[in-house]
């Protein structure tokens, strides 16, 4: 018999849930059973685990203390597998894992002592003169200096140290490059294996690369879902395809500033993530939100407002990446983010934002529904909204309204409130197994009860997709009242 579970992770706004998702890069810094726990029990609804580093030895035990500390809390906590990507890398320096470099310094490209060692034909064939190669996050910056039959000369335009191995852009230039590399598929095959709930592929650039990386998850786990990561201009270009290709995006604002103007990045953040919502896909905004409690305690007022504004722009989850995997504040970064979110979604300028962003026209069945569904639960002022599902659908299409109700997303499979756990307002309630609607009802309502989620008397928007387990049909809306340990 599954134990009735709760999502007890998150609980700073007012009603003791809050809405938005949390996303945390497991790393270094919290590599022990008790790091990840504490994780957990500081809000963390999604466990990303970046292929870029690392080797399955330890993310095999990452996962499995993140099942460990999930069951003992009673939380659905989802694991995202980020693939590392076809990424253009930095080759090794001789005899040195760092080279300091000067503004004005000139530096042949090449495997030499001394030299800049970039390999790949591809790079080396745009390298025109004027070209900028960007290394790492940016962090120094080449301008082609001049090149010959022989050589490629660089300047150097800032001073910096670069390490072995970093990751090349070479700005305004597209490269064709695989959706996914054999690397990427290994780890895809084993991450399936683990059981992990999405997969992030990186460098999209366009559709036919998420459905490349689509069929290969779904030859391992039909359920496996796939998140296109927008971080190169390709992909910012062939959004609308990208969205309808993939199960969810993030915006990878790392990448996504090095290969487009940094200017742009707010507006293609608030572009897409108002796509998302439009798409009732699940929306992740990545990169750099707490960046300064990598060494701080405290977050800057700049990055408490970034993640305030992310919100606003009605962003599903926001993400903790080196803040929590190499950080020294790991469970604080969370917290603030709790904390942050929790202030956010429940004040009144979060709910113009969000009401100025109505989303016009009712499509199908399933969206006048899910509206009808929204609509009845801010007229009665009711605490919940009860859905069912086997797969999430119809939590996802209630959650695009961003209601002020929680979403109860009663579920009896595990998998499902695991992955339902990424989106927006979604508490996920795992229940016995059940079969016909009557007896679907009596379930969600005895586990809702029995979690402390229900109290006698509450009004419940109950709503689902009628048969049960048959996705993409929210054809059901009724009203029910808790009475003692029943509905009404
Ligand atoms: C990013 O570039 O913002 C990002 C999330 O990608 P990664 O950290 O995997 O390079």
């Amino acid at each position: 018999m599954p134990a009735l579970r709760r999502l007890i992770n998150g609980s700073s706004a007012d009603d003791g849930v809050r809405k938005t998702k949390i996303v945390c890069t497991l790393g270094p810094a919290v590599d022990s059973p008790e790091g990840i726990d504490a994780l957990i029990a500081a809000g963390m609804n999604v466990a990303r685990i970046n292929c870029s580093h690392g080797d399955w030895e330890t993310r095999a035990r990452w996962i499995d203390w993140v099942r460990g500390a999930s069951e003992r809390r009673k939380a659905h906590v989802a694991i995202l597998l980020d693939l590392q990507g076809p990424k253009f890398r930095l080759g090794d320096f001789i005899g040195k894992e760092e080279i300091e470099v000067a503004m004005g310094q000139r530096i042949t490209v090449g495997t030499g002592d001394g030299q800049l060692p970039i390999e790949q034909k591809e790079i080396l064939d745009a390298l025109e003169p004027g070209r900028k190669i960007l290394i790492g996050d940016g962090d120094i910056i080449f301008r082609v200096a001049e090149r010959d039959k022989k050589d490629i000369v660089v300047t150097a335009l800032s001073d910096g140290t670069m390490r072995s191995r970093q990751g090349i852009t070479v700005v305004g230039v597209s490269f064709r490059t695989p959706a996914a590399t054999p690397k990427d598929l290994e780890d895809l095959a084993v991450g399936a294996q683990k059981d992990v709930d999405y997969v992030a592929i990186s460098y999209v650039k366009s559709a036919a690369d998420v459905a490349l990386v689509v069929k290969a998850a779904k030859k391992h786990d039909p359920e496996l879902k796939v998140i296109a990561k927008i971080e190169m201009k390709d992909a910012v270009q062939d959004i609308d395809a990208i969205l309808a290709a993939s199960d969810g995006i993030m915006v990878a604002r790392g990448d996504l500033g090095l290969q487009i103007a940094i200017e742009e990045v707010p507006l293609v953040q608030k572009k897409i993530i108002a796509l998302c919502r439009l798409a009732g896909k699940p929306v992740i905004t990545a990169t750099q939100m707490m960046e300064s409690m990598v060494h701080n305690p405290r977050p800057t007022r700049a990055e408490t407002t970034d993640i305030a504004n992310a919100i606003m722009d009605g962003t599903d989850a926001i993400m903790l990446s080196e803040e929590t995997a190499v950080g020294s504040y790991p469970v604080a970064a969370v917290t603030y983010m709790d904390k942050i979110a929790g202030k956010t979604e429940k004040s009144g300028l979060f709910a113009q934002a969000i009401a100025a962003k109505a989303l016009d026209g009712i499509s199908d069945a399933t969206e006048a529904m899910a509206q009808a569904a929204v609509d009845i639960s801010a007229g009665l002022k009711c605490k919940h909204i009860l859905t069912f599902s086997t797969s999430g659908f119809t939590a996802r299409m209630i959650s695009k309204h961003k209601p002020k109700a929680i979403v109860l997303c009663a579920t009896y499979k595990e998998k499902t409130a695991r992955r339902t756990s990424l989106f927006w307002g979604v508490q996920p309630l795992l229940t016995e197994r059940f079969g016909a609607t009557e007896e679907m009802i009596k379930t969600g309502f005895a586990a809702a009860i029995a979690s402390g989620d229900f109290k006698e008397g509450d009004i419940v928007v109950v709503t689902a997709g009628l048969p049960v387990g048959n996705p993409g049909a929210t054809n059901f809306v009724t009203l029910l009242k808790v009475t003692g340990s029943e509905q009404s």
